[in-house]
Parts: structure tokens; C-alpha cells; sequence
């Protein structure tokens, strides 16, 4: 096991305003480091020659490259130009730019998603290109899997100290709380809140509430991120997970006994479903010495509680 030094560092958390990198950033607070960021508008991870010069000029020494465009089942399937491409170009940018300005760690977020859709499940890292990709986010995953593929050849070809880890669903602080284009966990919390607040007795459900998922607390994916970050080089990318799954019925079941609202759901069934199941074995980062902290009813009680004092109002 190998070990990275953050006290004293320069550490840029790309991506500082989404639900992970807002995490990392948060995290990093309790460790000895510089946290340096940069909104969009003073850096657009879009234009190379901006991201070269900017990094060039900042003797940062680790990057957590967080920035995506990101988004649920259906942003992914309508807005797939933008998914590929935004994703391609930024991690593109951001690893090579690394390497020229000599940073000494990065670490890539790529995603569970990227996983054939018929993955044996506990899906392992070893899955990874081993069959078709789900048709809902191949867009996503194929640039996730190059931005992988960047590391692993950076680290090849240069020597380049780059790491890669594959989050699960997410959900907490900061997601994107957004009806139609954000992720199941989020998007259920927003349309469960709504309906208490109105009194509605049903909530539509996309597809058949049948799939399932594995849902990690964002918090949990940062510390695991700065776990990673400090004790781990290597080519193999590493899952993070719980490793525990639910349907997405038994998901919003569970949101609606938090929230409090005590109604019924409906489907609707020309949503796509998605993967029929997606659960990452998490022994390597297990037998590291990372495992989730959080359990699901905390965090998701957090995740609320985050919601109500800062999205709610403006159903952003
Ligand atoms: P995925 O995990 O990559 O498929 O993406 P999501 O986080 O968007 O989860 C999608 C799963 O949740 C699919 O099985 C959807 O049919 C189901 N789902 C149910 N209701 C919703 C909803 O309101 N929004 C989203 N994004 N997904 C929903």
C-alpha cells in the first residue's frame, strides 16, 4: 500500500460545486491542505488552452477531477451529445494538463454505470468492457470508461501517479434536485416533499419499481475518495459502494417514511427502467481498509435535511 502525504499540499477539487467534488471539498477541511478552486466562470474546464494555463500556474500537487455533466436516466438518454462530449473534453483536458504541470496525484471519478448492462452482479471491477453497455447512459459510460483508460495510460506512458474510482448512485448535499433531469435518489425526494406539502396522496414512479440500485451517501464517497488519494496507486480503478441494494419501490418507500408523507405510488411504465440491477462488490477497497460509514436512513435523513434548507423553495 502505498502512501500520499495531503498536509501542506495544493489540492484542487475540480468540479467543487456538485454533489461529489462539494463533498471532497467539505472533507479535505479536516485534513492539513490547501483547498484551491475555481468557478466556471473564472475557469471553463471546456477550452484546453485555459485549463493548461491555469494549472500551469498554480503548483497544484493533487487534483480530484469531480467536474462531469451529470444527470438521471432520462438527461442521459435525451442529451447524449453533451454527455459524451462535455465528458470526453473535460477529463481529457484536466488529466493531460496534469501531467504537464507536473501534478503529483490525481484522482478520477468515473462511475458504476459503466458497467456492461448484463454485469454479473456484485458487479467487480474486472467487469469492466466485458459486454454491451446499458443503451440508457452508453453515452455517459463511454466517456467515463476513456477517462479511465487516460489515467491507466498516463500512468503507462509518463509514469503519471493517476488513480480512478467508480462510484455508485449517489445521493446528499448538493445534487441535483430536478425533477426530469436529476438522478433517482434526488428526484424522488423532490417529488415526495412536493406531494406532502400539497397533500397529494400518489407519486409517480418512472418505470416498474423493480430495478435495483445500491445508493451511497455522497459524504461517504468523499471520505472514501481522500482514503484513496492517501493509500492507494495503482492501474485498477477501485468500486465504491456499500455493496447493498434495494428496488427502486423499496427506495422510494423508505424516502416517503423519512419525509413523513404517507401515500401510495403509481408507474409510469413508458419510463425506461435502466439497468435491471447494478451492485458493486466492494472487497478491494474493503480489503484496503475503506468501508461506508453511513448507514442508508442517516444519511438519507441528512440528504433531506440539506434539501428542505437550501433546494426546497425554489424546486431547484
Ligand atoms: P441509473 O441508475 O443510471 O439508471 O439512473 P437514475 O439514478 O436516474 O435511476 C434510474 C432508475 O430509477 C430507473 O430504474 C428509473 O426508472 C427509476 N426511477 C423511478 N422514478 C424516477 C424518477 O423520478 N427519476 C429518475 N431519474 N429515475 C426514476
Amino acid at each position: 500500500m502505498s502512501s500520499f502525504e495531503l498536509t501542506g499540499r495544493r489540492v484542487w477539487v475540480a468540479g467543487h460545486r456538485g454533489m461529489a467534488g462539494s463533498a471532497i471539498a467539505r472533507r479535505l477541511l479536516r485534513e492539513s491542505c490547501e483547498i484551491v478552486t475555481a468557478t466556471r466562470g473564472e475557469l471553463d474546464l471546456l477550452r484546453q488552452a485555459d485549463v493548461q494555463a491555469w494549472l500551469a500556474g498554480r503548483r497544484i500537487d493533487a487534483v480530484f477531477l469531480a467536474a462531469a455533466t451529470v444527470g438521471g436516466i432520462q438527461a442521459n438518454s435525451t442529451r447524449p451529445a453533451e454527455f459524451l462530449y462535455d465528458n470526453l473534453v473535460i477529463e481529457s483536458n484536466v488529466i493531460h494538463a496534469a501531467k504537464e504541470a507536473g501534478v503529483k496525484k490525481l484522482l478520477f471519478l468515473a462511475s458504476s454505470c459503466i458497467y456492461p448492462r448484463m454485469a454479473e452482479q456484485p458487479m467487480r471491477e474486472e467487469a469492466l468492457l466485458t459486454g454491451p453497455l446499458e443503451p440508457t447512459n452508453e453515452w455517459y459510460a463511454i466517456a467515463k470508461i476513456a477517462g479511465i483508460k487516460l489515467c491507466q495510460a498516463y500512468r503507462r506512458q509518463y509514469g503519471c501517479d493517476f488513480v480512478s474510482v467508480m462510484p455508485t448512485n449517489l445521493y446528499g448535499p448538493q445534487d441535483r434536485y430536478d425533477a426530469e433531469g436529476g438522478h433517482v435518489a434526488a428526484a424522488l425526494i423532490l417529488k415526495i416533499h412536493a406531494a406532502k406539502m400539497a397533500n397529494r396522496a400518489t407519486v409517480e414512479l418512472w418505470g416498474s419499481g423493480a430495478p435495483r440500485r445500491e445508493f451511497l451517501f455522497s459524504e461517504d464517497l468523499a471520505d472514501a475518495c481522500v482514503f484513496v488519494m492517501k493509500n492507494y496507486s495503482g492501474e485498477m480503478f477501485l468500486n465504491v459502494g456499500t455493496g447493498r441494494d434495494m428496488t427502486i419501490l423499496e427506495l422510494a418507500e423508505s424516502i416517503a417514511r423519512i419525509i413523513g408523507w404517507r401515500g401510495t405510488f403509481t408507474f409510469d411504465r413508458s419510463k425506461p427502467d435502466g439497468m435491471p440491477r447494478k451492485v458493486m462488490d466492494v472487497s478491494r477497497l474493503r480489503a484496503l481498509g475503506w468501508s461506508a460509514p453511513t448507514d442508508f436512513e442517516t444519511g438519507m435523513k441528512e440528504a433531506y435535511r440539506w434539501y428542505v434548507a437550501n433546494a426546497a423553495e425554489s424546486g431547484s
